[in-house]
């Protein structure tokens, strides 16, 4: 009991019961060590309350310990299972994130978001000897990824980080990189336009065509583009990510879903355009949604669209993500007509024991694959044994980004089944689109 007492009173807060600074540093640079072997990146945040010492002062330390307490608690009901909080002292917790990926700005877009859940669970109404308080933090915060900077150096950082943000006007978060504020900034900026944008219907839809071998046009990608009033079209893999991070990429692409079936329920009137098949890109967040069949089901119903024309670009990854879940989705939706297509094959895990398992009709392989096709021997092994790989499977191929005669002929010497390409065309609006098959 004893030693139990010593421990707790060495490394923890007696007030909250958090971790103290001590234990914090060791947490840190065991979170330091971890970051390297595993490649993540890590994120420290300091934050401390806006107006503690006015409470404080104003009605007494046992309502401020109370309120400390409180905040504690947010804190631990906030934070993920790889993350931890200490207290430091005074109104001062930190806050250590680990696992943030490999991909330093997906880190800081991350330990936003973390950031931004704390804020507002502090923010909300705290119950301090039955009066209502309303208190908010300021949050300072900075990536680490290895043993660069010391423990000491990294919550220098924070600090600093903290600092502007009590300078932006408090109940505020800063990054200590310009960078990293530049870049949240931007997406944050991103992110509130596409709202906009999803009720005002600024998204447009482009179409680029696929060919057979002798040069038919079969098939056709939908590329959404985004056109706020009077600015130029912002371009997909611009605004893509955000969707994806914010959720939005739901209900996008419900509407990107909506407006390809209503494209191919006017085409079918069409004697040339009746045989073309329209594809669509599917996010993982949007495979995944629990509402996703459902969807699929009522934008076909709704436009009577046939299904059977239907062509669902997938990638690797999204797959991977929940893989049993994935072919049961895919089962369901590949019975009312819907076909599928690997999209980016060759860049990701190219697991071949998944291909076999999965009611897949094609293979697209990938854009950097293609680009150096003429040159590089490397780059023409891999196509070759895609194709014979997919073609033992009983796949179609399509090759994309094919932009030179030269690069279309060693795929059509290899048996690949489809192009799709700035040789051919690149993505035009639905009437150009209409034109080119006419
Ligand atoms: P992706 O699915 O790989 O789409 C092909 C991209 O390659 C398109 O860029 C297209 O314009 C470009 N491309 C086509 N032919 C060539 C070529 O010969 N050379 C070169 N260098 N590029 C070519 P885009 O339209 O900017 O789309 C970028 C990405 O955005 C797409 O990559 C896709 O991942 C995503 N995306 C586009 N529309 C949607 C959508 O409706 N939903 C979702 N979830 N993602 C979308
Ligand atoms: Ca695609
Ligand atoms: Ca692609």
């Amino acid at each position: 009991e004893a030693e139990r007492k010593i421990i707790e009173l060495a490394f923890y807060d007696p007030l909250t019961g958090l971790p103290n600074r001590r234990l914090l540093l060791d947490r840190l640079n065991h979170a330091q060590v971890n970051s390297v072997r595993e490649h993540q990146f890590g994120a420290l945040l300091l934050l401390d309350l806006d107006d503690f010492k006015t409470l404080n002062d104003t009605r007494g330390h046992d309502v401020g310990d109370q309120l400390l307490i409180a905040v504690a608690r947010r804190l631990g009901e906030t934070l993920r299972e790889c993350d931890s909080a200490a207290r430091l002292g005074g109104d001062e917790f930190v806050v250590l994130l680990e696992a943030l990926g490999s991909d330093q700005n997906s880190a800081a877009t991350k330990a936003e978001g973390i950031a931004e859940k704390i804020r507002a669970a502090i923010s909300k109404p705290i119950s301090l000897n039955s009066n209502m308080h309303y208190t908010t933090p300021s949050i300072g915060v900075t990536l680490f990824r290895g043993h660069t900077d010391t423990t000491d150096a990294l919550l220098r950082q924070a600090d600093l980080a903290l600092y502007q943000a009590k300078d932006a006007g408090r109940n505020a978060i800063r990054f200590y990189s310009p960078t990293m504020q530049a870049l949240v900034d931007g997406r944050a900026k991103i992110e509130t336009g596409l709202r906009k944008a999803l009720a005002n219907d600024e998204f447009i839809l482009h179409y680029q065509s696929q060919v057979d071998r002798s040069g038919n046009i079969v098939a056709a990608e939908a590329l959404l583009r985004w056109q706020p009033p009077g600015q130029a079209i912002i371009p997909p893999d611009t605004f893509i990510p955000v969707a994806e991070d914010s959720g939005l990429i739901v209900p996008i692409g419900f509407w990107v879903l909506q407006s390809v079936c209503n494209m191919l329920a006017s085409m079918a009137r069409e004697p040339k355009a009746k045989q073309l098949r329209l594809s669509i890109n599917i996010s993982a967040r949007q495979f995944h949604h629990s509402d996703f069949i459902n969807e699929v089901k009522f934008a076909l119903e709704k436009s009577g669209a046939s299904a059977d024309w239907l062509i669902f670009e997938l990638t690797e990854s999204l797959l991977l993500k929940n893989f049993d879940n994935a072919i049961q989705t895919m089962k369901t939706l590949k019975d009312i007509g819907i076909r599928f297509s690997i999209d980016d094959f060759g860049i990701g895990y190219s697991s071949l024991s998944y291909l076999k398992r999965l009611p897949l009709d094609q293979i697209k392989i990938d854009r950097s694959f293609v680009r150096d096709i003429v040159e590089d021997p490397d780059d023409r092994a891999i196509v070759q044994a895609i194709i014979s790989l997919a073609h033992s499977l009983g796949l179609r191929v399509i090759a994309e980004g094919v932009e030179t005669q030269a690069q279309k002929e060693f795929l059509a010497a290899n048996n690949c089944d489809a192009y799709q390409g700035f040789l051919f065309s690149r993505p035009v609006p639905k009437d150009e689109l209409l034109k080119l098959i006419r």
